[in-house]
């Protein structure tokens, strides 16, 4: 009877080791999960290529690159609130930059470790889409962050005017 018991107790420890072990490789749940037929109808072919493919616009194309306007970059793909205007800077690389998330919950990082090299990941918190890499060679002030995204992952929305410090 007791051997039974221990058995039993060794199987579950087994399962609950098992299990947690499974859900610590990149297994992120996200809140808009669609098929991809679905996204491939919403998406435009470029825009499915970046965002579901992991793919990447060439250099100095993006529509956002040397966008310099006040407002919120959100997901070409579902919308959510990536990047805020004020943490964009011209890092000469060809794609738009930016110091750091418009908070941290609003991208996700991946280990990435396609074409030969070590690279951060970047994905869209809410939807998984592709958005770009994240590399350790940013502005030394701020964050020492860069993160390298492509256009086409984003859609921008322009600040409402706000009541105080509008001019400058
Ligand atoms: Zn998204």
């Amino acid at each position: 009877m007791f051997i039974k018991k221990y058995l039993t107790l060794i199987g579950i420890i087994g399962c609950f080791v098992a299990c947690n072990a499974q859900e610590k490789s990149d297994t992120t749940v996200f809140k808009v999960n669609k098929t991809e037929t679905e996204w491939k109808k919403e998406l435009s072919e470029e825009e499915y290529y970046v965002l579901r493919q992991k793919g990447t616009e060439r250099a100095g194309t993006g529509t956002y690159n040397h966008h310099e306007v006040n407002g919120v970059y959100t997901c070409a793909a579902c919308q959510f609130e990536l990047f805020s205007s004020d943490n964009k800077y011209d890092s000469g690389s060809g794609w738009p930059a930016f110091d750091r998330p418009i908070s941290e919950e609003s991208v996700v990082e991946n280990k990435d470790s396609s074409h030969g090299m070590q690279r951060v990941e970047i994905v869209c918190s809410n939807c998984g889409g592709h958005l770009g890499h994240m590399f350790e060679d940013g502005p030394r002030q701020t964050t020492g962050l860069r993160y390298c995204i492509n256009s086409v992952s984003l859609n921008f929305e322009k600040k409402k005017k706000a009541s105080s410090g509008e001019e400058k």
